[in-house]
């Protein structure tokens, strides 16, 4: 049975990462994709893990082969999701997870029509900002222009098939848990997972 894709955006210090983090923790069903980008590594970020970092030369290469499923420049530096490494698991049946901005989930919207779409609120701007300080891995400048960009990122949350407020981090985590069981149980999805059972009921 082929695995969904989820895509999960949110303005930059949402808490997204966090979220998706912990989600994937206690669901080993779904996986999170690693992107490709030009950003450079944070202290503590892992290549292979984090993302693959690569250099503009590497990307472009990667542009051309038509190596990637969406890609998008966001804050400067370059992002893509690798088609190969999603289709490979979702082919082995794994809900897959991409936590990527709101022009790549547009691009993923025509791609994949049946993706589900999250998108995730902070509860203010100022613990927006508060987080984007807090987790001390942007410089000042980073930060302001994160906070720049952040009206209009959010703008697109009516894109988006849910919406989720990160307030309490975990009533936010059970509502992301919330959709990603509820899309399992949709009849079309556990149709095909107890196929063996409905036909043996029907006999
Ligand atoms: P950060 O540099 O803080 O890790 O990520 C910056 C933004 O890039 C976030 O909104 C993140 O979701 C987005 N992003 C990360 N990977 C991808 C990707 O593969 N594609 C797209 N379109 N956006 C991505």
């Amino acid at each position: 049975m082929q695995g969904t894709l989820f895509v999960v955006s949110a303005p930059s210090g949402a808490g997204k990462t966090s979220l998706v983090h912990a989600l994937v923790e206690s669901n080993p069903d779904l996986h999170v994709s690693v992107s490709h980008t030009t950003r450079p590594q944070r202290p503590g970020e892992v290549n292979g893990v984090n993302y693959h970092f690569v250099d503009s030369d590497q990307f472009a290469a990667m542009l051309n082969e038509n190596a990637f499923l969406e890609h998008a420049q966001v804050f400067g530096n370059l992002y893509g999701t690798s088609k190969q490494s999603v289709a490979d698991q979702l082919k082995a049946g794994h809900d897959v997870i991409l936590e990527i901005d709101w022009q790549g989930a547009e691009q993923m919207r025509r791609q994949a029509p049946d993706a589900v779409s999250v998108f995730i609120l902070p509860p203010s701007k100022e613990v927006l900002q508060q987080r984007l300080v807090g987790r001390g891995q942007d410089s000042d400048d980073v930060i302001q222009s994160r906070m720049a960009q952040a009206a209009e990122q959010i703008s697109h949350h009516v894109e988006f098939d849910y919406l989720i407020i990160n307030d309490d981090f975990n009533i936010a985590l059970d509502e992301l848990k919330a959709v990603i069981t509820s899309h399992r149980l949709t009849q079309n999805k556990q149709a095909q997972r107890y196929q063996s059972l409905i036909t043996s009921l029907l006999s």
